[in-house]
């Protein structure tokens, strides 16, 4: 049976809410109509950033990077060396098709990296420099000419650490922006931004409803909104691992779910007693406190299969399964966005430098996407060719037979005269 020892106090904020919506539309309008202007003014409310160029100089740009100390870009090289490695090793499994169906007949596919890219890297409340290694670093390994990337000023200006990481993973273009003018500009352009084809990367409500706004003038590589964890667990663990684990995401945000699936209810009462103790010493304790009162859940099960179900109907960005069963939950879970297996691994690893991507699918988009790829950098396009006249007519007759089917006539004249041409004969209706 499946039963609530605390449940959530609120929804959490996401797209369906109407607010976040018009506002996001209006300013969408706003970058529109007023190009560099209106994008200048919305720094300037948003984020108290006044500048006439939002595009940072080389200079501006050497200033941050040989600024950071050679430990913070040793760890930046370091995870960027494990993100890259893990995306091409991706990019390698992408092979090339090309195969004969029927005699005569060949069929292939090929993967066609997108020409631009408009990363964000959201920063704030956190100066999230992890977000460059996730989307300009992925997109550079697909093979994209130009790759831009924008972040928000952290505490009034250009945050050195993000630049750094932005120029390490091989940004061609940056800039001082955040928030829905940044993605508005990258997607319909300004007198400074050109364009571009794919917007990438995570951010708050206001960039994530943006994203899905925009989409369709340009492609989004998913809806990656608002932090969320979901963590399976059993008696094999205890209650610090798992509230330690619980308020780590929670801190991501106010609106930040956090989810424990347990059958064991002394673990679940321990993980309540240690989220206690955490939130009076953890010093993001504001933020995760307020997360886990609002959207903390607490769900009890008796067996691992409702465990699992329980999980699929959750669809969470993370999943952490810490059971005596892991290998059983990497069988059969459907819906998430990325697994952490085993108490030894934790949903921080995956989000600074273990090598899987962090940018991740919220608000249970798990059910139809996984999280952000090289291959959400690629169009796999297809072709045909037709090698023998035997086998244009041959298809030539079913196409022309078919289309008639249909009414239409223009497309059955298309394989008519190839018929007639290269099989010498007229189509048997
Ligand atoms: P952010 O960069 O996403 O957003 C900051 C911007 O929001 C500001 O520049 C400002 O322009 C805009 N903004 C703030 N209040 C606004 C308002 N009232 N109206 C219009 N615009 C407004 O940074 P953040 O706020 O710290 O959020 C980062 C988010 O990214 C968090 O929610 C975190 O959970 C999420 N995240 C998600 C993933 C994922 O893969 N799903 C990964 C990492 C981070």
């Amino acid at each position: 049976m499946i039963r609530h020892l605390k449940r959530p106090l609120a929804e959490a904020s996401n797209f369906h809410d109407e607010a976040v919506t018009t506002t996001v539309q209006n300013l969408i309008a706003e970058v529109e109509t007023g190009g560099n202007e209106a994008v200048r003014q919305m720094a300037i409310r948003f984020d108290g950033l006044d500048r006439a160029d939002y595009r940072l100089t080389k200079a501006e740009i050497d200033a941050c990077v040989n600024g950071i100390t050679k430990q913070e870009r040793e760890d930046i090289e370091f995870a960027q060396d494990q993100v890259r490695n893990f995306a091409q090793a991706q990019l390698d499994t992408m092979s090339e098709l090309e195969v004969e169906t029927i005699p005569g007949v060949v069929l292939g596919h090929k993967h066609v990296p997108v020409d631009s890219v408009g990363c964000y890297v959201p920063g704030g409340k956190y100066p999230l420099l992890a977000s460059a290694h996730m989307t300009v670093l992925t997109a550079k390994v697909a093979g994209c000419d130009r790759v831009i990337t924008c972040a928000p000023p952290f505490k009034g200006a250009p945050a050195p650490l993000i630049v750094a990481a932005q120029h390490l993973a091989g940004a061609d273009e940056i800039y001082a922006l955040g928030g829905v003018q940044a993605i508005a500009a990258m997607a319909v352009g300004t007198e400074t931004i050109k364009p571009v084809s794919v917007l990438a990367g995570p951010g708050n409500a206001y960039v994530a409803e943006a994203k899905r706004l925009l989409f369709g003038r340009v492609g989004i590589d998913l809806f990656a909104g608002p932090t969320e964890v979901l963590i399976v667990a059993d008696e094999t663990v205890d209650g610090e691992l798992v509230a330690t684990d619980l308020l780590g995401q929670a801190e991501h945000g106010a609106n930040s779910p956090a989810v424990l699936i347990t059958n064991s209810e002394k673990l679940a009462n321990d993980t309540l007693e240690q989220i206690d103790r955490l939130l009076r010493i953890l010093p993001t304790a504001a933020i995760a406190g307020e997360a886990w009162r609002n959207h903390g859940e607490i769900i009890i099960c008796d067996t691992r299969e409702e465990m699992l179900s329980e999980a699929d109907r959750v669809a969470s960005e993370h999943v952490q399964i810490m059971t005596r069963d892991d290998q059983w939950f990497l069988d059969n879970l459907k819906n998430y966005g990325a697994l952490f297996l085993g108490a030894r691994t934790t949903v921080a690893y995956g989000d600074k430098v273990i090598g899987t991507n962090h940018t991740l699918p919220t608000m249970r988009a798990a059910r139809y996407t996984g999280g952000l790829w090289v291959g959400k950098f690629l169009k796999t396009c297809t072709y045909q060719k037709i090698l023998t006249d035997q086998a244009s007519a041959l298809v030539g007759e079913y196409t022309s037979r078919l289309c008639m089917m249909e009414g239409f006539a223009g497309h059955a004249e298309q394989a008519n005269v190839r018929v007639r041409r290269y099989g010498h004969r007229n189509v048997d209706y």
